[in-house]
């Protein structure tokens, strides 16, 4: 594997590792020694394929957006994970965990949410495979996204409401682990970004490296060449992006471009820029880039868009930031929301506004006659509606 991929022991660069509590070694050990012999069986692979095909509906299109091409005067293809099943990419992840797990006998599946999105794409595949599925989600989230917690609940899961400190995202986390740490023999941890303790940026990365190798078959068919000038994705954890850059990390020549939430502002001090305002440390059981104040104290980030509210990156990330391969840049809510209502009205594509994100930065590009460009459309907006709604007046 190159420099940008994990290593043996693994880091990416000065990032990565497993830094967990003693009581999760059994179970972050087993994963290690296990994932890639597991991944690794045709039986697996075949299972993998076959329900990404018929479950998920992939390969999902590139599809050339003509009317945004002519406006920005580059070839912008959309790379659309908006049309997965459960309308987002966190699906591919979730699918290749639960046979994951199978295999290694587990019986009973955790999983932590913040808005409730990977929460609902966990609680599809326990449905798909009728194992036990238990979510942790904090209170305050559990009262803001009433539609995915019934969408869960009627999919069989149990919803456990995180009760301790600001009873969000990172509460929910908390209990997710004081769980795994309680049944280490039976139960599979369910990480749904490319961040947590190794093997889990890499696992995850591997999951979602479908959309990069769906991207070059489809672009060579659609240009003759597998590689464009420029590949986009937005950044909350980072696993789209992963999955979006992960077969074009080895072709220099083609620009990454990683967009981060800069929500009310960088200096507004009510953001998510990880890489503009964070500092290396450790997060989640890895070392990577992190939001944090002068004595080490995790920050509160936001964003308008749930997905991407969160205060670090994952260690890959981190890497291909510190040295330089990828361009890591922020987007505010503002300029998100205008992207959004653009992309609908010339494509007739709402947006999630994560991705919404990745679309904005187009406007602050220059190309040069007939360059490529794919952006991930990591989701639909379906589930984001009301905050359209709310911030056009609609
Ligand atoms: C969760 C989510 C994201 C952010 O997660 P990553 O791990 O950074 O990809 C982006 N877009 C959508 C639609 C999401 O649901």
């Amino acid at each position: 594997m190159s420099k940008y991929h994990v290593n043996k022991k693994g880091y990416y660069g000065p990032f990565g590792g497993a830094y967990i509590p003693e009581m999760l070694y059994p179970n972050v050990e087993e994963l290690q020694q296990k994932y890639m012999e597991i991944m690794q069986e045709e039986s697996f692979q075949q299972e993998f394929q076959e329900l990404l095909k018929d479950y998920v509906g992939r390969p999902s299109p590139l599809y050339l957006a003509k009317r945004l091409s002519a406006r920005y005067g580059a070839n912008i293809f959309l790379k659309r994970e908006d049309l997965n099943h459960t309308g987002a990419h966190k699906i591919n992840n979730t699918i290749g965990q639960i046979l994951l797990a199978e295999r290694l006998g587990k019986k009973r599946i955790i999983a932590e949410t913040g808005a409730g999105q990977h929460g609902v794409a966990t609680a599809t595949v326990c449905a798909l495979k009728g194992l036990e599925c238990v979510v942790y989600m904090g209170e305050i989230d559990i009262q803001r996204q009433a539609p995915n917690v019934a969408r869960m609940k009627m999919m069989g899961a149990t919803v456990v409401a995180a009760q301790s400190g600001s009873k969000t995202l990172k509460d929910a986390t908390n209990e997710a682990l004081r769980d795994w740490i309680n049944n280490p023999i039976d139960t599979h941890y369910i990480i749904g970004s490319v961040v947590g303790p190794h093997p889990y940026p890499d696992l995850v990365a591997r999951f979602q490296s479908i959309i990069s190798e769906e991207t070059k078959r489809q672009l060579t068919e659609k240009t003759g060449n597998s590689l464009p000038d420029y590949v986009l994705a937005c950044v909350g954890g980072g696993s789209n992006a992963a999955g979006m850059f992960y077969h074009f990390l080895e072709d220099e020549q083609v620009k990454l471009i990683a967009v981060e939430a800069a929500g009310h502002g960088i200096k507004s001090g009510e953001s998510a820029a990880t890489t503009a305002l964070g500092k290396e440390g450790v997060l989640h059981g890895s070392r990577s880039i992190l939001m944090q104040t002068e004595d080490g104290q995790v920050t509160e980030p936001y964003s308008i868009s749930a997905g991407l509210d969160y205060p670090g990156i994952g260690p890959q990330h981190a890497w291909l930031y510190k040295s330089g391969r990828g361009k890591y840049v922020s987007i505010t809510d503002d300029e998100a929301m205008q992207a959004g209502l653009l992309l609908t009205k010339l494509e007739g594509i709402i947006p999630a506004i994560e991705s919404s994100h990745a679309l904005a930065y187009l406007e602050k590009m220059t190309f040069q006659g007939n360059e490529n460009v794919v952006i991930c459309l990591s989701g639909r907006g379906d589930k984001d509606l009301d905050n359209y709604m709310k911030y056009f007046g609609f």
